[in-house]
């Protein structure tokens, strides 16, 4: 029997998991390199050459083809909802309308279990639960049975929403073969991720430098100092009480490689998903650079910044369709994809692989995070020192030196 090689180097594989999820024989499995980053794994002895997972490998057999057809600016009119995500709340508005159908949400988690991060994908079939899917979650999120999940809930002819980054829906869409009707896709404008172990282990180094008391939640993106990249990490001490500690991105070892993409996926950095050519019959992402591209929308009775304003870019007609459904729940304006590619360099290519990146994997895989804090602590030093500085200055002056800087 032919042995299957599922890829011939570490840029052909997205790590998505339609190969395992369509092994007849259960005979795939996704196991960690050297950094932790997943790659799938076939068992010999199981297998029985059907190649079914070499003919479900969107990433390797098929070029993204939709294009956007209508843009737009969007931010959520439920407070609340708006609040709890990283952009405008397009996703909980869009979910929102699929759960009043009746329909069912898929998406990606950041669950806490014993100190210990576990992002993964889940559905949801009503709005308790929603919240579990709201905000960024800047690390991989492991798909596993989903897309049998999807599957099984779209021939029961089930409305179905599937969000995730690009080549996650890709894989999706191989793992089906065929589009479904009930099916709604979003993708996230996606600058790369890295694994959930580098995660995980970061998080270790929180739980032990508060001894005694435990991380229970992460969020990466916090609104209470404005929109943007800063985050929060919620902290349970032995009482159950949990405090909620602002986390400023420029100071967070994690935060900042990711931010810096010196840590992300091998293929990240090919990501032929990085481009106007979209998957999913959505994308979302952040508006960055509204206040150049439409200053006419902000203002006393427009889009407050500081909430967060998010990006849409309809590909197909359900794509539209859902975005007309939604006009009572999303405040939307048009506008082109040029528009919104200008401070978005995703959908025009994918980030720039780092030259540090070696070296940064090289002293995770050789010593743990623990090096990788040292590392950035003494890399970083001046950059955290300023950041304490600059905080320690009133928020007025703050502006008033903004203002001068930009001249
Ligand atoms: C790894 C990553 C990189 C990103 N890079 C960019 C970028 O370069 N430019 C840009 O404009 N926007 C980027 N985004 C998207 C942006 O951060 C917001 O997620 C997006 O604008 C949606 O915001 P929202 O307010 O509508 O919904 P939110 O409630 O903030 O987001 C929820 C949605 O994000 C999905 N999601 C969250 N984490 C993950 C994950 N790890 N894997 C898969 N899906 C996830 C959920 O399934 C849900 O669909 C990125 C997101 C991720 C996860």
């Amino acid at each position: 029997m032919e042995k299957i090689v599922l890829f011939d180097n570490k840029i052909n594989c997205c790590g998505c998991g339609a190969c395992v999820n369509v092994c007849p024989q259960k005979a795939i499995d996704m196991k960690e390199d050297e950094c932790g980053f997943l790659y799938p794994r076939v068992d010999k002895k199981k297998c029985v050459g059907c190649k079914l997972c070499k003919k479900v490998c969107e990433y390797q057999n098929k070029m993204p083809q939709k294009q956007p057809v209508k843009v737009f600016a969007a931010v959520n009119k439920n407070e609340s909802q708006l609040m709890n995500s990283a952009s405008g709340g397009v996703f909980a508005a869009m979910a929102k309308l699929i759960l009043e159908s009746g329909g069912v949400v898929f998406g990606a988690a950041l669950d806490f279990k014993n100190g210990h991060a576990i992002p993964h994908h889940i559905f949801i079939e009503n709005e308790e639960e929603l919240h579990r899917l709201q905000g960024s979650k800047y690390v991989q999120s492991s798909i596993g049975n989903t897309y049998v999940q999807a599957k099984k809930f779209l021939e029961q002819g089930r409305s179905v929403l599937f969000s995730g980054t690009p080549c996650q829906v890709a894989g999706l869409y191989g793992f089906l073969n065929k589009d479904y009707k009930n099916l709604i896709t979003i993708d996230l404008i996606c600058h790369g991720v890295p694994n959930a172990k580098f995660f995980d282990d970061y998080i270790q180094i929180e739980n032990h430098r508060r001894r005694g008391k435990e991380v229970v939640g992460y969020s990466f993106r916090d609104k209470k100092k404005g929109w943007g990249m800063n985050g929060r990490i919620d902290i349970k001490d032995i009482s159950g009480k949990i405090r909620k500690v602002y986390v400023p991105a420029r100071v967070n070892s994690y935060n900042t490689l990711f931010l810096d993409g010196e840590i992300y996926r091998e293929n990240c950095y090919e990501c032929k998903y990085a481009t106007r050519c979209r998957v999913g019959d959505l994308t979302i992402g952040d508006y960055w650079g509204i206040e150049q591209e439409h200053p006419e929308l902000l203002g006393k009775y427009g889009f407050e910044e500081k909430k967060g304003i998010s990006c849409i870019l309809a590909n197909s007609s359900k794509g539209i369709l859902i975005c007309e459904r939604n006009s009572n729940m999303l405040q939307l304006n048009e506008s082109t994809f040029s528009k919104v590619s200008n401070k978005n360099g995703q959908l025009k290519k994918p980030t720039q692989r780092k030259k540090s990146r070696e070296e940064i994997l090289k002293l995770y895989s050789k010593f743990g995070y623990e090096k990788i804090e040292r590392w950035f602590r003494k890399k970083y030093k001046k950059q955290i020192i300023t950041h304490f500085i600059y905080n320690k200055i009133p928020r007025s002056l703050r502006i008033k030196l903004k203002r001068i800087v930009k001249g």
